[in-house]
């Protein structure tokens, strides 16, 4: 079933316009990148997780395209599309996003403020290249995420580990006193379960020192907040600023809109759909319009898992992911950047855990906790 989707994948990125034919050819394993760009500056990473996945009806599927214009025909043309990305964990966010970070199925309580229990990404990347703090950040949706900088592991942990930034925090706290209602729609958390967590987890002066880092004013950064339309437009306003103001080697941020499905409307999870489409159009807008950023950033892209079927009895079609059936389990990944093939389908099965060893060899750090496996296609 896993193996059909991805291929199905494959036959629709055939089908759609500006990927027809010329120039797209299967990877096979083991056939070495190009490395024409290599520069004596320092490569970036930029990591685009979403939460909540979307469903290839609505995505790749031919009745789907319409919502997805930037990744169909700006972004895929320029990478290489791992179209059977499997999800062997717990599909709930948090946890979900944490094995990601880690390359090991973290098995910690999803709805609990608990560290991921082998190292992150992050720990890996500082410790080996001997990189300061302000070199690995994380953008995360809602306070559930408050612990994806670093794992508990007492030969990594937190020493090691990435600056978390918690856009919707920062708002609430630079909105002080007044009336939240201007930002509601900024500030909703988590669709798929009421979790209450304190903001009291970062300190008022631990946002003052954010602020300032970012040169970001509370009355600037509730004004710009006011004009966006989403949390995932927040939080890509906030990337951007860390990309200006820090210029990081290593950025993760973590989408989270078209988990507005949870909610049962259709047409807020499409919005989220088109709006996470067009974000990640912006994000690789951002690093091409950088000159810290062009021309050594490679950006991964991908869901941390799908959605239901809609003929799955156990489950209620977009809504939820809950069945642990095979469409909800098996997603896709894009990669881009220096020597990195263009316009480059890879049909093979490959899981969610392969990230992090992948960007260890990328980037030369060792993963040695990390389960998954290189992917030579782009490594
Ligand atoms: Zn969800």
């Amino acid at each position: 079933m896993a193996a059909r989707q991805g291929l199905a994948r494959r036959d629709f990125l055939r089908s759609a316009a500006g990927l027809a034919g010329a120039g797209m050819i299967a990877a096979t394993p083991g056939l070495r990148p190009l490395r024409g760009l290599e520069t004596s500056r320092r490569p970036k990473t930029l990591v685009v997780t979403f939460g909540g996945g979307a469903r290839d009806e609505e995505t790749f599927a031919p009745e789907g395209q319409e919502n997805i214009p930037h990744l169909l025909n700006d972004l895929l043309p320029r990478g290489t599309f791992f179209t059977q990305v499997v999800n062997h964990g717990i599909l709930g966010h948090y946890v979900a996003t944490a094995s990601l970070a880690t390359g090991a199925y973290e098995t910690l309580n999803n709805f609990a403020l608990a560290a991921p229990q082998n190292p992150t990404v992050f720990e890996y990347f500082r410790r080996d290249l001997g990189r300061p703090a302000q070199d690995a950040w994380v953008v995360a949706p809602s306070n559930g995420f408050n612990r994806i900088g670093s794992s508990d592991h007492r030969k990594y942990g937190e020493p090691w580990g990435a600056e978390v930034l918690l856009p919707k925090q920062m708002l609430a706290a630079a909105m002080g006193a007044k009336s939240s209602l201007d930002y509601e729609h900024l500030l909703q958390d988590n669709y798929e379960s009421p979790l209450t967590v304190s903001t009291s987890t970062a300190t008022a002066e631990d946002l003052y020192r954010t602020a300032e880092l970012l040169k970001l004013s509370y009355s600037d950064f509730s004004a710009h907040a006011k004009s966006l339309s989403s949390p995932d437009e927040l939080s890509v306003f906030i990337v951007h600023r860390l990309m200006q103001q820090l210029a990081p080697s290593l950025l993760w941020v973590t989408l989270h809109d078209i988990d507005i499905a949870h909610s049962g409307a259709f047409s807020l999870y499409l919005d989220g759909i088109r709006r996470s489409d067009r974000l990640c159009a912006e994000l690789w807008s951002m690093v091409e319009a950088d000159p810290e950023y062009k021309g050594r950033t490679t950006m991964y892209i991908l869901p941390d898992f799908g959605r239901d079927s809609d003929v799955d009895a156990g489950g209620n079609g977009f809504q939820h992911h809950r069945t642990g059936d095979a469409l909800s389990r098996t997603t896709w990944m894009l990669v881009l950047g220096p020597g990195v093939r263009q316009n480059v389908i890879v049909d093979r099965p490959v899981d969610s855990l392969d990230l992090v060893p992948t960007l260890g060899a990328r980037l030369g750090f060792s993963t040695p906790f990390a389960r998954g496996r290189v992917l030579s296609e782009v490594a």
